[in-house]
């Protein structure tokens, strides 16, 4: 028997479809005035108002703070065809957007409207990301899918996040089909990068910067370049072979630095880089006594997210401004900053108050140059403010 013909029907609270009806994909379990009908995590079921009107097919999970992940507005079948043709359409957008680009996120979940499903292309390779129940009970179908739209070598499961747990689901990484080596080596904008897909940060690769690495190159030429959370050296890569004069990268994890050093010398860059294993903070902190021989007149900052929940919003927004006053501080006049934050938490207004307030606190007043976000890859979904998380801001010391 189809799964669609004995569906649960989730019937929401009086009042709480607007924020569905707008296109957001997420329904509260606090929105929820009761399930009619066997409702298992992860199992498709029908929404409707108070009212009785249907408003389409999602996604149920009984324990998740998330309790619906909407799919489709109509009811139909969610098999193999179904994700092929979601995935062929994700595919048809990147092909647009990315031209020659052979290794981007092929599918940003909401935004490719595959709730909680992340794709990432590295060639012939990809990796995956499940964040739902609903997704993992159907991997058998989307790899059909994905086989049936790249015969890629091997598809990854990079399951280590946290935020499984919100749905039941165990932290693992293992294959689901093919062969995949444990790191790949990719293309991006005309240069090399190996990407440690199993071991790696992310599913290896932060595809999400790509666009904003390419406009810095006009303003690396003569540039002394410091990259703190350099990670395998996407940013210092491109200073270097885009006319710095020196670039210093710095990142906490020892695999990290040992991944940029390969990655500079692959695009011949091995003697305009150098990278150290090191505190970012206890970097700039040297910079301030007066230790550092390196003298950098652009500072490239890109820390992880410091804000797990929004609960710590304002204390990571006094981090933030923290660390990029002290880079400021480390500057000369017409020194530069490109700085950024990665949660979602973060809005943009955040994100240029924060900087308003470092250049007050670093006393060095500065020009906003240009305000960016996220590569095209990772398309925002205007009714959800949650696909927005990506912040990039370039700064001018005066
Ligand atoms: N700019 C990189 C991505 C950076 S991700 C790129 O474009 O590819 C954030 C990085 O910060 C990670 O590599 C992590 O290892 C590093 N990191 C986290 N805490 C750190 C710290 N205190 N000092 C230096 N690096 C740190």
């Amino acid at each position: 028997m189809p799964e669609t013909e004995t569906l649960a029907v989730v019937r929401l609270k009086p009042g709480q479809e607007d924020r569905l009806r707008a296109g957001h994909l997420w329904l509260f379990s606090n929105e929820v005035a009761r399930v009619e009908g066997a409702a298992p995590p992860g199992c498709l079921a029908k929404v409707a108002t108070a009212g009785g009107e249907s408003l389409g097919l999602g996604f149920y999970h009984p324990h998740s703070l998330i309790a619906l992940r909407m799919l489709a507005p109509g009811v139909e079948p969610v098999d193999a065809a179904f994700f092929r043709r979601r995935l062929e359409a994700a595919l048809a957008y990147r092909t647009r957007v990315c031209p020659g680009e052979t290794s981007y996120r092929l599918c940003f979940g909401e935004s490719d409207a595959l709730p909680g499903l992340v794709v990432d292309r590295y060639e012939d390779v990809l990796v995956l990301q499940v964040y739902s129940a609903g997704m993992e009970l159907r991997l058998p179908a989307i790899g059909e899918a994905l086989e049936a739209l790249l015969s890629p070598r091997g598809i990854f499961l990079k399951n280590d996040h946290r935020l499984r747990q919100l749905e039941g689901l165990p932290g693992e990484c293992r294959l689901l089909s093919g062969s995949v080596p444990e790191r790949v080596q990719i293309s991006e904008g005309g240069l090399r990068f190996w990407a440690s897909v199993g071991a790696g940060q992310k599913t290896g690769h932060y595809f999400d910067q790509r666009e904003n690495r390419a406009y810095l190159r006009p303003f690396f030429p003569g540039r002394t370049v410091l990259d703190l959370f350099c990670y395998t050296g996407a940013f210092a890569v491109n200073a270097a072979k885009f006319g710095a004069k020196a670039v210093l990268g710095i990142d906490s994890s020892a695999a990290a630095v040992a991944l940029a050093r390969e990655n500079a010398a692959l695009n011949g860059a091995g003697a305009a880089a150098e990278f150290d294993e090191a505190d970012a903070e206890a970097v700039l902190a040297s910079f301030a006594e007066g230790r550092q021989p390196f003298r950098p007149d652009m500072i490239l900052l890109d820390p992880p997210s410091f804000v797990p929940s929004k609960k710590h919003l304002p204390k990571a927004l006094r981090a933030y401004a923290k660390l990029n006053a002290a880079a400021l501080k480390a500057l000369p006049p017409g020194g530069l900053l490109a700085t950024s934050t990665c949660s979602h938490h973060v809005g943009r207004e955040d994100f240029v108050g924060m900087l308003r307030c470092a250049q007050a606190k670093a006393r060095k007043p500065a020009r906003l140059l240009a305000l960016r976000g996220q590569a095209c890859d990772h398309p925002i979904l205007l009714a959800m403010p949650e696909t927005e998380y990506l912040h990039f801001a370039l700064l001018e010391v005066v």
